[in-house]
């Protein structure tokens, strides 16, 4: 049985080496030692994530439950610990220093190794009481647990306890490195372990798996989510025709993806980053039941919220529905989603990943009623791809979606065989507001900015998100430097600055927020560059703002 110390250790060496090499050279070393159970659990530990996404599992531990049990556990008071957060912003810090102070005297005689009790099973079924706890004793269930935990904890262990509570785990590790050190713990080819990464969603049993040599034996596992083919941007209908020939062409349904397994009478549906949503969506069950006739089945969709006029609602609305755990069927009522699906990925008990999309289709064709079935053509002329395209738009979708007829489904690739064509978006000018310092490698780095737009009325700020991507690590280093004179505040991991420099932002769509200040918020925004040449009173409007979003997708900027 490994000691939840050695796991607290390996994190605490994984975080102070910066390269990605490193880290999964670590890794790989540690999951060589576990047994088969530990496997499954560090897989999910190291990324932060108490259970593998695909489980309907929920930890439900926020901050106030973590302090209150850390206060108890060490006789340390709430204001004391605010005190200490405020000061180093990391509550894994925070329980790692209390649970110190709080160790008898004759602790410091002895090694770490002779004070850990725990091990990473009984951390594992700690948290697991902790997640099946529900109704109205849950939150003491909740802060018991933790207390019990923390009481048995060093302060390493406190550290990464407090972290993986609160599902963040600050230490740089992601699926790409668990992929790599599994295929180096094990010595298996790194596509093999990635491929049947791709079909289960889960690395614990592909790391079981591939110790015992049979990563070949994986394969599509009912409601075991697979990771969705993704679309690349193409550039136009006809570039996209000439590579393919013949298309098929549907609309790019403005909505959230769903991925459904339908065993017998049981429906389950995962989100895109495939997180069980099948509470938060009882109209999608039913609409699978009434519609698809198959003893067994995965669909791929999209759920898109419908509003009263038939046009589809703000993606906002559509992440309701998948955010909701309480209350569901009055949001439901708020917010009805419809389905429309487009893939069949295994059906009866077989695979069809290997059959041509066109075949996939027909198969679905021939299980699901045409109400709950997005609209196809195959052609090869581009007015046909044009005149759905504008059709899209017209009735508020994104665009289309360009797919080889020919092609085998791609679990968790982003490729050419499904090209998306939508409207460029124009970029916006937005002020620099506020900036948050990276982590690890980047720990002395601004990564990630607030913007803001000019409020007209006042000619002050409105706030509309933040922006990380497109941020190169030289520009990071530059940006650092340019931001070095212009810090006014700063509080945790957070600076304010002085409003006094404009980015240039891409961005594929402007949604309604209550998030900021401004009421919306840009989804993927990624840093074009710095406008030096741009005064803060030059940048753009919050009335810009309001009407790019209005004339978005051809919406009428009434919702
Ligand atoms: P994007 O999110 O821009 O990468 O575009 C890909 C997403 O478009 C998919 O993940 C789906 O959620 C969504 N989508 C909408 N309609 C379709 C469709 N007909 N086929 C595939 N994906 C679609």
């Amino acid at each position: 049985m490994t000691s939840f110390l050695h796991f607290a250790q390996l994190c605490q060496n994984i975080e102070r080496v910066g390269g990605s090499l490193e880290k999964t050279e670590l890794l790989a070393s540690f999951l060589v030692e576990l047994d088969d159970d530990e496997l499954a659990v560090v897989a999910s530990f190291v990324m932060g994530s108490v259970f593998p996404a695909s489980s309907d599992m929920l930890l439900g531990v926020g901050p106030s439950t973590l302090y209150e049990a850390l206060s108890k556990a060490s006789s340390c008071s709430l204001p004391d610990i605010t005190e200490m957060l405020k000061r180093s912003g990391d509550p894994g810090l925070v329980a790692a220093e209390v649970m110190k102070n709080k160790q008898p005297t004759f602790a410091s005689f002895l090694g770490e190794d002779e004070l850990s009790i725990l091990s990473i099973s009984d951390v594992y079924s700690t948290f697991l009481n902790i997640a099946r706890s529900s109704g109205k004793r849950s939150q003491g269930v909740r802060r018991k647990n933790l207390r019990y935990l923390f009481s048995q904890s060093t302060p390493l262990e406190a550290q990464y306890i407090a972290r993986m509570a609160l599902e963040d785990m600050r230490i740089g590790v992601g699926e790409g490195i668990v992929r790599n050190a599994v295929a180096k713990a094990f010595d298996q080819p790194t596509d093999l372990v990635e491929n049947g990464y791709n079909l289960t969603n889960d690395l614990g049993l592909v790391a079981q798996k591939a110790r015992q040599d049979r990563l070949f034996e994986l394969t599509i596992i009912i409601n075991k989510p697979i990771k969705m083919m993704l679309a690349q941007l193409g550039e136009s209908a006809s570039s996209a025709l000439q590579e393919m020939g013949k298309a098929a062409v549907e609309w790019k349904f403005d909505g959230a993806r769903v991925q459904i397994h339908k065993k017998g009478d049981e429906v389950q549906v995962f989100s895109r980053r495939l997180e069980n949503v099948t509470r938060s969506l009882p109209e999608i069950v039913k609409t699978v039941k009434d519609h698809v006739r198959a003893e067994s089945a995965i669909l791929d969709g999209e759920a898109v919220a419908i509003g009263e006029d038939g046009r589809p609602g703000p993606f906002q609305d559509v992440l309701k529905r998948f955010r909701r755990k309480y209350n569901v069927e009055r949001t439901a009522a708020l917010f009805p989603l419809k389905l429309y699906l487009f893939d069949l990925v295994y059906l009866d008990g077989e695979s069809l990943l290997d059959r041509p999309f066109q075949e996939r289709r027909e198969l679905l064709e021939k299980i699901a009623d045409p109400e709950v079935t997005a609209d196809q053509i195959v052609t090869d002329d581009p007015r046909e791809v044009e005149r759905v395209y504008a059709s899209a738009l017209e009735a508020g979708h994104e665009g289309v979606l360009i797919k080889n007829p020919t092609s085998p489904y791609a679990p968790g690739k982003r490729g050419k065989n499904w090209l998306k064509i939508k409207p460029v978006m124009e970029t916006l000018d937005l002020v620099v507001t506020g900036a948050r310092w990276g982590e690890g490698r980047r720990a002395k780095l601004l990564g990630t900015y607030r913007l803001a737009c000019i409020e007209p009325q006042t000619g002050g700020l409105a706030e509309i998100g933040w922006v990380a991507t497109g941020i190169t690590d030289e520009m990071l280093a530059d940006l650092t430097e340019l931001f070095g004179d212009k810090m006014v505040a700063e509080g945790g991991m957070e600076v304010e600055l002085k409003p006094e420099v404009v980015f240039e932002v891409a961005y594929e769509e402007i949604q309604k927020s209550p998030n900021y200040s401004s009421g919306y918020a840009l989804r993927f925004p990624r840093l074009v560059g710095v406008r030096d040449d741009k005064s803060v009173a030059e940048a753009d409007s919050l009335e810009r703002v309001a009407s790019l979003y209005a004339t978005q997708r051809g919406r009428n900027g009434t919702r």
